[in-house]
């Protein structure tokens, strides 16, 4: 029976885990976390997960997420909904400026679950899987590495480093055919292999240029019956802060603003009362949140320094090391704002599990796994940055500047969504169309008056067809174009002008209510 170390129980980790057990693999996952769940749900707004930050910031689980379940871990998907997920059927919430009624499709449905409660029932379901443990408290502090003395190909200065095992924090090891990276977006690994010597090529990487505050609330009553406006949320982006209000399981949901990170004032919605005064100042919120039935039931919780990130592992078609692969945000990263990131693990989980019960030797293994990470996931980064570009021109239009993919250079003859660095803002602003295709901006605002561009747009939005494949598609394009060049456009959301946001939230900071602990 083969065996894998995966380091860390996050959404990649436990799913990968579970999978190669299905497949026959002995797995223990480490995780540096204490095991300090709850017992049951009961206890959720109190599991902190200190070594997952982002567990209590806003999250949905995109079609595609809901789709890779069913197929691959129904009983996860059954867990979920025995949890209290909400199944968001998107052609109900389509909108309402449609010319024509949206197209049926049953695979559009976004699960709208807290974070910490896929983690709970992801470990509930690992507890009674034969074949894979989790070891909590248990740290990963380095790797136990082989250097390949005489490298098979001459040509090659250096050859790939053989990872045989872990190394942890109490001084033991432990090694195994397989180590699997899912330590998310802080991951170790790579710094780990290049002080081994991996000949890794450099990430591909651009700033999202957006901080985040995020807060959940309860309703005692039941939810208002209100259309979401963007599928599976609703929000708007308005005077240099965005806002989105995210339906989750049972009576709760959660709120969060998106701000530039450079954004002094608008820090103060790190308070629990200036945040509650700025969500009840948008007007499109106030029927979510009325005062007489919902209550805060978490701290705000802020986070920054966010990059859209991929990290290969492969340059050129030689792997820089064998015996260790990447899934998860240890290898991609998105702008959180897309809601992406757990569709991406999960699938990153089950190409993993292909890759590693259908191939025995490791070089194949990293470039079959290299070879989904440049057509599934790598397209994901590129459309990140594009739309991380398109809104930071809108929101610093004194300070145009566009995040520019680094590190990572064009190989020739790549394909078009390798890991070429994001091509430059065209002229006209990255919010302009590029010749062959049109612009998720562009096409946002098509979708919002013809059906069939929604439901591809949809579609799209929810990782179940590629960008290239919808927006640089000629007959889409050119009927986006098409509507935009009647004129039409979406009726604006009201909301208050960013100084006026930043002063109201001040002046109920003066007054506040004290903070849920
Ligand atoms: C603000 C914010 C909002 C987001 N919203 C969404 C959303 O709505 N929808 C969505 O799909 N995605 C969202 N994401 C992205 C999503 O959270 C990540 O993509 C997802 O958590 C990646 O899963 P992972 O398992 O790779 O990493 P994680 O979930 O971060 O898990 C990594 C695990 O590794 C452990 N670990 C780290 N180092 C070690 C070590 N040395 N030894 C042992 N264990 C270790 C950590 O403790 C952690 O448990 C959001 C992200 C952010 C930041």
């Amino acid at each position: 029976m083969p065996d894998a170390i995966i380091i860390g129980a996050g959404a990649a980790g436990l799913t990968a885990g579970l999978l190669l057990a299905r497949r026959g693999w002995r797995v223990d996952v480490l995780e540096r976390d204490v095991d300090d769940r709850p017992g049951d749900l009961a206890g959720i707004d109190d599991w902190r997960r200190p070594g997952a930050t982002q567990t209590w910031h806003s999250h949905a689980f995109l079609a595609r997420c809901r789709s890779l379940l069913a197929e691959h871990a129904p009983d996860v998907l059954a867990a979920l909904r025995a949890a209290g997920a909400l199944e968001v059927r998107l052609a109900e919430h389509a909108p309402p400026t449609l010319t024509g009624p949206a197209p049926a499709d049953d695979e559009l449905v976004v699960l709208g679950c807290r974070r910490a409660v896929l983690d709970w029932v992801l470990r509930e379901v690992v507890a009674t899987q034969p074949g894979v443990t989790v070891r909590s408290g248990t740290r990963v502090v380095g790797l136990r590495i082989e250097t390949d003395p005489a490298p098979a190909e001459p040509a090659f200065s250096r050859g790939p480093v053989r990872v045989r095992g872990v190394r942890l924090a109490d001084g033991s090891s432990r090694d195994a055919d397989l180590v699997v990276d899912a330590a998310g977006r802080l991951s170790p690994v790579r710094r780990w292999l290049a002080d081994a010597g991996a000949d890794l090529p450099a990430p591909a990487e651009a700033d999202c240029g957006i901080a985040y505050y995020s807060r959940y609330y309860r309703r005692s009553g039941p939810a208002p019956d209100i259309a979401l406006n963007r599928g599976h949320t609703t929000g708007a982006s308005f005077d240099r802060y965005s806002c989105l209000m995210f339906p989750a399981d049972g009576d709760s949901f959660s709120m969060t603003f998106g701000v530039l990170p450079e954004d002094t004032g608008i820090r103060v919605l790190r308070h629990g009362a200036a945040f509650d005064a700025a969500v009840r100042s948008i007007e499109m919120f106030v029927p979510w949140l009325n005062p007489g039935n919902v209550r805060p039931v978490s701290p705000v919780t802020a986070m920054s320094h966010l990059a859209n990130r991929l990290r290969p592992l492969v340059a050129d078609g030689r792997p820089g090391v064998l015996g260790l692969l990447a899934i998860g945000d240890a290898a991609v990263i998105t702008n959180p704002a897309h809601t992406r990131g757990v569709s991406l693990a999960v699938l990153g989980a089950v190409r993993l599990t292909e890759v590693a019960s259908g191939l025995r030797d490791p070089a194949e293994r990293a470039l079959a796994l290299d070879e989904s990470m440049r057509a599934e996931l790598a397209p994901w980064f590129e459309d990140s940055c594009a739309q991380d570009s398109a809104r930071l021109l809108r929101w610093r239009p004194e300070q145009p500047v566009v995040p520019q993919a680094r590190g990572a250079e064009p190989a020739e003859g790549a394909p078009p969504t390798g890991y070429t660095p994001w091509p430059a803002a065209p002229a006209g602003g990255a919010g302009a169309a590029r010749p062959a295709g049109v612009t998720n901006g562009e096409a946002y605002l098509a979708a919002r008056r013809d059906p069939e561009i929604w439901h591809r747009f949809t579609r799209l939005q929810n990782l179940l067809a590629t960008p290239s494949d919808v927006l640089g598609e000629s007959g889409f394009a050119a009927r986006v174009r098409e509507i935009l060049a009647t004129g039409w456009r979406p009726a604006g959301v009201p909301g208050p002008s960013h100084d006026d946001l930043v002063g109201l939230a001040t002046d109920a900071l003066a007054v506040g209510a004290p903070e849920p602990r």
